[in-house]
């Protein structure tokens, strides 16, 4: 029987209701995530803490993936939230070193949506799935009532395939691996952003939502001996680096004149007191590899569009306290801290 009796372990004196901080991808998130979802559901596949699960079947490794899209609003510059939905899903896959095959899609839809956004949503979920060379093979259908669903939610899982021996998780990563970052940060946030906020900058930012498949996929033909690979969604290169730190019990120092930040981003993040480390990508990745192989590896990222401006950010060493640390054009180091509180509510 199922014991209900069990104490909440999130200190109600602390947080007696959820609050979206609590999906912030900071240090909040991150309590809920542990101390409720772990704690209950806790098996060897959650404690390797990645983008999803790999598993051995008969023939092989599968790695299987879930993501839900509540993003505001649902159509934004460089993107919208269906091709939001397969980028992301396909990229966590991705991540695990996995060549997707098969999506599902689950539609939370409200009563009064206009049936004409349902379509442009649904052609984007298909022009995205093409382009990523994934199929959507299972779906559902669901209708909540006038004001009780914002529109349009969307739930997309993913299953893949691995065809390498490698062993890419947060724990692989060792002192000694270098850090590379596959492109500029902080856009889709900021894309976001400008538009819930109505702020007008000289040139438009556009979201990077890009599928991260093929060049994953290049990066594996290459045998290259990836420890982790980590996209840069909710809480950016800060959060990932802390969360990948801190299973992997390393460190890792981050160089800032080396990490890539645009100037109408770095802009439009001054202006609304947002720091691009911590500022959500949907097309940006980290890669931890042994230092010989940088080369190598930027090299394969840059001859992909979507990394052109692959970098090598820092490095890992034993110490792992503090986690992340930053050396700053100042030439001084500061603590990256994982962020507590909320940044961007809603870009996902
Ligand atoms: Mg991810």
């Amino acid at each position: 029987m199922t014991d209900f009796g069990l104490a909440c372990p999130i200190p109600l004196s602390d947080y007696p209701t959820v609050t979206l901080a609590h999906g912030g991808g900071g240090r909040l998130m991150n309590h809920l995530i542990e101390r409720m979802f772990m704690a209950a559901f806790r098996n060897p596949h959650l404690d390797r803490r990645h983008d999803g699960a790999v598993f051995e079947t008969g023939g092989g490794r599968l790695a299987i993936t879930t993501d839900s899209y509540v993003v505001r609003p649902l159509f934004f510059p460089g993107g919208d939230i269906g091709s939001l939905a397969v980028h992301g899903t396909v990229n966590d896959l991705a991540m695990c070193g996995a060549r997707p095959l098969h999506l599902t899609v689950a539609l939370i839809l409200e009563e009064g949506l206009p049936m004409d956004t349902l379509w442009r949503v649904t052609q984007s979920l298909a022009e995205a799935a093409r382009a990523c060379e994934v199929s959507i093979v299972a779906g559902d259908t669901k209708v909540v009532d006038r004001g009780k669903g914002d529109g349009l939610y969307l739930n997309t899982s993913g299953i893949g395939i691995l065809e390498h021996a490698l062993d890419i998780r947060p724990a692989s990563v060792r002192p000694g691996d270098v850090v590379l970052v596959s492109g500029d940060l902080g856009r889709h946030g900021m894309a976001v952003m400008a538009v819930r906020a109505g702020l007008e900058f000289e040139s438009e930012i556009e979201s990077d939502s890009a599928p991260l498949s093929r060049v994953v996929q290049a990066l594996l033909r290459r045998n290259l001996e990836i420890h982790c690979l980590r996209d840069l969604t909710r809480g950016g290169l800060a959060s990932a680096l802390n969360e990948i730190a801190a299973t992997a019990r390393v460190g890792v120092t981050l160089d800032e004149a080396e990490v890539p930040v645009r100037e109408d981003v770095r802009g439009a993040c001054e202006v609304l007191g947002l720091d691009p480390l911590y500022v959500a990508n949907e097309g940006r990745f980290v890669v931890f590899l042994p230092e010989r192989e940088a080369e190598v590896a930027l090299e394969i990222l840059r001859a992909h569009e979507v990394c052109r401006e692959a970098r090598r950010v820092g490095f890992v060493h034993e110490d792992p306290q503090p986690p992340v640390t930053l050396l700053t054009t100042m030439g001084v180091h500061r603590v990256v801290d994982m962020l507590s509180g909320e940044q961007l509510p809603r870009i996902c």
